[in-house]
């Protein structure tokens, strides 16, 4: 047999065991968020290109090479979104909502990268993002809540980092200061820029800081925060300070810019150790000028967004293995049926998760499904049983069998998943 047709590339298939899991995941992130004072909401997964490229910044990586953009029949430029900070935004302004506003989302991403393990090109992430609120408090919160999130939902190992990208002011100020930096060494031949990085001095210098080749030769750099006004700074002490008063551990790492343009003062990332190369499960930062960007009024903003996909990387050896339906009906012959497919009907009714072979087989073939779908338990019904209103339960794993009351179907699984809770 040769396969015709594969997913594309970058994309997976989430199969029922994962999904299950991942449900479990976004299931305790949706009641954390929700405590926090979060609503959720679904926006398209495609918009115009140009919502992305404003905010996002026609520089970065997202916007250079990472965008799925395609035309539709009246030519308009759309494109399946790379992140949803923009897309919230717009759905927050073209529907009047009142901030302050604190919104939450479980979406899926699109973006053209090149793919490997834990970086694919179509992903999700659960974010949320707080409008019209400028405060350390909440910055503070946030990232308080980001890692009660991870920590929710499993993870163990991991390190915060935190900077403050000051204002858009501040920061032209220190580019020029990098730049000037740059140049000097190449001047004294002591630097050699990879091909990218070189563009980028003309184009957005920040970026080299985020440069896996070039970052790390720019170790006695300027860093930003000796740019920052005493305003700004003061800012960002007061987010320490919660932070350190919370007992939330985090380093401060001065060199962190993040990816996207938009930000302002806090940035934060959240690594997961021994994860490999794609170790960042969570990023995020406060964004005082995009809402305004975008066209709408100046409203303060923060907001981050954690990669499921990642997450459920760093947790693989934790996902259970999923089990068949917990009864599977088999009838002794063709007499039966009828009294079988009831029977079924009831527990269904009773939430059981229950199967039963739909072709007329022997008895035997019926036990042989049940055995490959790994159902726990088969209900046999026969001519004797019917008579006497009863049903014969055995144990697909030890073969044990017992003769019970209909009704006592729901009593014994009721206590096997008490049984199952408990240990
Ligand atoms: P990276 O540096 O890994 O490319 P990023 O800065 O592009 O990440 P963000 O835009 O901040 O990522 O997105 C937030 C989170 O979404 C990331 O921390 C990561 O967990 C996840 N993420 C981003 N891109 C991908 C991808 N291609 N596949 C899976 N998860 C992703
Ligand atoms: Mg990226």
């Amino acid at each position: 047999m040769s396969i015709k047709y594969q997913r594309p590339r970058g994309t997976r298939d989430i199969l029922p065991e994962e999904e299950k899991f991942r449900e479990g995941l976004i299931r305790a992130a949706r009641r954390l968020l929700e405590s926090y004072g979060y609503t959720f909401l679904v926006t398209p997964s495609f918009e115009y290109a140009e919502l992305f490229s404003r905010s996002i910044g026609s520089t970065t990586d997202i916007i250079e090479k990472e965008m799925f953009v395609f035309q539709d029949k009246g030519e308009r430029v759309l494109a399946l979104r790379p992140e949803a900070t923009a897309s919230v935004i717009r759905a927050f302004l073209e529907n009047q909502i009142h901030p302050p506003s604190k919104l939450a989302y479980v979406l899926n991403m699109f973006r053209a990268e090149r793919p490997q393990r834990g970086r694919y090109r179509e992903f999700w992430q659960i974010g949320a993002e707080a409008l019209g609120i400028r405060d350390p408090l909440l910055d503070a919160e946030m990232i308080e809540m980001a890692v009660k999130l991870l920590t929710e939902m499993g993870l163990k190992d991991f390190q915060v980092e935190i900077n403050s990208i000051g204002t858009p002011e501040e920061r032209d100020v220190y580019k020029r200061s990098l730049l000037d930096y740059i140049e000097e060494k190449e001047l004294m031949r002591e630097l050699t820029l990879c091909e990218s990085c070189n563009r980028r001095k003309t184009v957005n210098v920040l970026r080299i800081l985020d440069c896996e080749i070039d970052a790390p030769k720019l170790v006695d750099a300027p860093v930003i925060l000796e740019f920052l006004s005493r305003e700004s700074y003061q800012y960002f002490e007061h987010v320490r300070s919660y932070l350190t008063n919370w007992g939330i551990e985090y380093v401060a790492n001065p060199k962190m810019v993040r990816g996207l343009d938009y930000y302002t003062h806090t940035v934060f990332e959240i690594k997961v150790k021994d994860l490999g190369a794609q170790d960042t499960v969570c990023g995020g930062g406060r964004y005082d000028r995009l809402v305004e960007e975008l066209g709408g009024p100046a409203t303060p903003a923060m907001g981050f967004a954690v990669g499921l996909d990642r997450v459920v990387v760093a947790l693989e050896n934790q996902i259970p293995k999923l089990k068949g339906p917990f009864y599977f009906v088999a009838t002794v012959g063709e007499m039966e049926r009828g009294y079988g497919v009831r029977l079924l009907k009831k527990l269904r009714e009773w939430y059981i998760p229950s199967d039963m072979c739909y072709e007329l087989k022997s008895l035997k073939a019926q036990l042989k499904i049940a055995d490959r779908i790994e159902a726990q338990k088969a209900v046999i019904v026969g001519e004797d049983e019917i008579l006497k209103g009863k049903v014969k339960v055995r144990d697909m794993v030890t073969g044990e069998e017992l003769e019970v009351d209909e009704k006592e179907l729901k009593t014994i699984y009721e206590n096997s998943i008490q049984r199952h809770k408990a240990s």
